[in-house]
């Protein structure tokens, strides 16, 4: 393998990409769920596509709450959209 980039998994779609394509939801020690714009930080971590498509299935499926250990909480998934939407 030539390719040294990191490849993940989406949790919404199952499809894998480079990890600095995607974005990485994490569930700090503390318990709080952020979106982790540095794909740095510790904790349970949760990739999803810049895709409006994978954010409406994190919204509902049950695989980034496995992932998680917890749902999205609503201010996160709007920090997501607004993610999405300025990439285009
Ligand atoms: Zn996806």
């Amino acid at each position: 393998m030539r390719n040294k980039a990191e490849t993940r998994t989406c949790s919404a779609c199952r499809e894998k990409a480079q990890k600095s394509e995607l974005l990485r939801v994490v569930r700090t020690p503390e318990g709080f769920v952020v979106f982790d714009r540095s794909r740095k930080m510790n904790g349970r971590g949760a990739y999803l596509c810049r895709k409006q498509t994978c954010l409406d299935k994190a919204k509902k499926s049950a695989s980034i709450r496995n992932s998680l250990g917890c749902p999205i909480p609503e201010e996160v998934l709007n920090e997501l959209e607004k993610e999405i939407t300025h990439a285009g």
